[in-house]
Parts: structure tokens; sequence; C-alpha cells
């Protein structure tokens, strides 16, 4: 017996006028020197990752921190609506210390 299909909502691609389902989230670690967190910059279908994380990037860099704050590289996570953040599975394989401009 299967269990009765539930609605559920399927995010989209960020990219404006893209309406491809997501496949990944643009997001950045967050941390407040004792919490972590995801900190979401948008979802990306296969093809908008690149320009997905370029945005994200710049928006990252924009952000301003509070001396106890600090926000990793923008990172492309599998996404998965039934996984928490935190496990999301990170599927950059970029530098992780560099933080080229
Ligand atoms: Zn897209």
């Amino acid at each position: 017996m299967k269990p009765p299909r539930r609605f559920r909502y399927v995010p989209m691609c960020s990219q404006p006028g893209c309406d491809q389902p997501a496949v990944y989230k643009v997001a950045a670690v967050w941390s407040d020197g004792t919490s972590r967190e995801l900190k979401n910059y948008g979802l990306a279908c296969s093809a908008h990752a690149e320009p997905q994380t370029a945005r994200a990037k710049r928006n990252r860099d924009l952000l301003k921190l509070q001396d106890w704050e600090t926000v990793g590289e923008v990172r492309l996570y599998r996404f998965d609506p039934d996984l928490l953040d935190v496990d999301l599975e990170c599927v950059s394989d970029g530098p992780d210390a560099l933080d080229a401009p």
C-alpha cells in the first residue's frame, strides 16, 4: 500500500524567465559563532547554476556582517525539499579558503 500522495510545492529556478524546477540551492554557510545555518541565495536549475552562483557571490560580498558573524563561500547544494538545509549535499568543488574578488 502506498501512502496517499500529498500535494507538493515544486520550487522553481530563481533565474528571471526560467520555469525549470530547481536542482540546486545556492547558499553560503553563515555562523554567529555558536550556531551554523545555510544562508539561502536562491535556487537554480542545472542550466542556471553558474549565473545564480555569480549573482549570489555579488550579494554575499555586499552583505554587512556583525563582528561575530561569518559567512563562508557561496556553494551549490543539491536541492532536496525533503532534507533540512544542514543535510543538503554540497556539490561545489571550488577551493575552500580562497576568497578572490
Ligand atoms: Zn533556470
